[in-house]
């Protein structure tokens, strides 16, 4: 199929184009027929599969249209809300439309004057959009198309309660488009509630994708450091991120590869500045940067391309997030490695049991290999989280 199949307008066609999309992928060709026809969808679609393309080419159509008038786009995090606003504005900007981006973790004058220009569609994340209602500068009622993007990790990071009351201001005659790996139970509860008569689509298997390579060491904790050094030095002017479980680890093990003279090396975490943030994901992106080490906030949506190899120095809390964490390689199609260090002697684990021990997941000896890793049984629910989501800044 062709993106001139779907019945698109010269211009967004000509933007697709710039963008350097030749062919729709399978969430696009899935889903933008259904959003065009109006429909309530809820889509099951693996991390890295052009699902922002997808809702973003909808909304312009709609827009252009008419059907819609402005629509908004929930995301979990600052990085997201950023990529997605920027990808919408290069998908618009033939039309004239404009996107604008509001976070946490920016002063809020700024994003104020920017509410002050027209604009079309408004990517935010739900505390700081709550933040902007009570204000009086974002009337909800004006949206009649909402997106719930990677709305599984919007709930994990504890953004239930504001989605649900954003959703519930909302005007009722709209179109809900919700977007998200894995379809747990707080997830149907939203749709049974608030996407009467919704259609699902599924593109994409939940699993780690063909093209990676996924390895399994098996060592004791305190060995960790040294293999990695090992893993760096035979995959040299290859990028790679480095997961971790904490900040502060994150931090120490930065500095530990500086201290052995690894050229390239900066951070991502929660603790950092925006400025800084940014800076060190252009630089990744740029080639200026080769390693990467970061904490999950590095693990989701963020459009970090070809990433060759991905060493989760600490294992991840669960499947859901290994799963988006390896979603950083491979991404379209290309060739990807993963190296998951897995120690028995941890001192210290966050999480009652290990996932991968748990479901007998390792390969056996050190050194193991087992690849690809499946993923989450049937609909991925959130078995390994208890009770209540907390926000936890990562
Ligand atoms: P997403 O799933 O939205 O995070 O998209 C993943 C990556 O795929 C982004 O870098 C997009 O620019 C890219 N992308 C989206 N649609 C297409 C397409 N049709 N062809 C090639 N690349 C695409």
């Amino acid at each position: 199929m062709k993106f001139m199949d779907l019945g698109l307008s010269g211009k967004t066609l000509k933007a697709i184009d710039a963008c350097g999309y030749t062919q729709p992928t399978e969430v696009q060709e899935k889903t933008i027929p259904r959003i065009l026809a109006g429909a309530n969808l809820v889509v099951r679609s693996q991390t890295g599969t052009g699902k922002t393309a997808a809702f973003g080419i909808g909304i312009v159509e709609r827009i252009v249209s008419g059907s819609t008038s402005k629509a908004l786009v929930l995301t979990p995090t600052r990085e997201l809300a950023m990529q997605i606003s920027s990808e919408l504005q290069e998908l618009g900007k033939n039309h004239g439309l404009n996107s604008c981006a509001v976070y946490g973790g920016q002063k809020i004058g700024i994003q104020l004057r920017n509410l002050e220009k027209k604009y079309n569609v408004l990517v935010a994340t739900p505390g700081r959009l709550q933040d902007l209602c009570k204000r009086g500068k974002v009337h909800l009622s004006s949206f009649n198309l909402i997106v719930l993007d990677e709305a599984d990790h919007m709930l994990d990071i504890g953004f239930q309660k504001e989605v649900l009351d954003i959703l519930s201001h909302l005007p009722s005659k709209r179109v809900t488009l919700l977007f998200s790996a894995t379809i747990g139970r707080d997830i149907k509860r939203i749709v049974s509630r608030h996407m009467p008569s919704s259609e699902f689509i599924e593109a994409g298997e939940q699993k780690v994708v063909s093209t990676i390579d996924e390895e399994n060491l098996e060592l004791s904790h305190v060995d960790k450091v040294s293999a990695l050094h090992r893993i760096l030095d035979s995959h040299r002017g290859v990028k790679t991120l480095i997961f971790m479980r904490t900040k502060r680890g994150v931090l120490k093990l930065k500095r530990k590869l500086e201290q052995r003279k690894i050229e390239g090396v900066d951070m991502l975490q929660g603790n950092m500045e925006q400025n800084k943030r940014n800076r060190v994901i252009s630089g990744f992106k740029g080639g200026a940067i080769n390693i990467v080490v970061a904490t999950n906030v590095a693990a989701r949506g963020l459009h970090i391309e070809n990433v060759d190899l991905i060493v989760n120095f600490d294992e991840a809390e669960n499947k859901e997030t290994h799963l988006h964490r390896v979603g950083r390689t491979g991404r379209m199609g290309a060739k990807g490695k993963v190296i998951n260090l897995i120690s028995h002697d941890e001192p210290r684990k966050p999480n009652p049991g290990n996932w991968q021990r748990r479901k007998g997941s390792h390969g056996k000896g050190s050194g193991s290999r087992r690849s690809p890793r499946g993923m989450p049984n049937g609909s991925g629910g959130r078995s390994f989280s208890s009770g209540r989501p907390r926000r936890r800044r990562r």
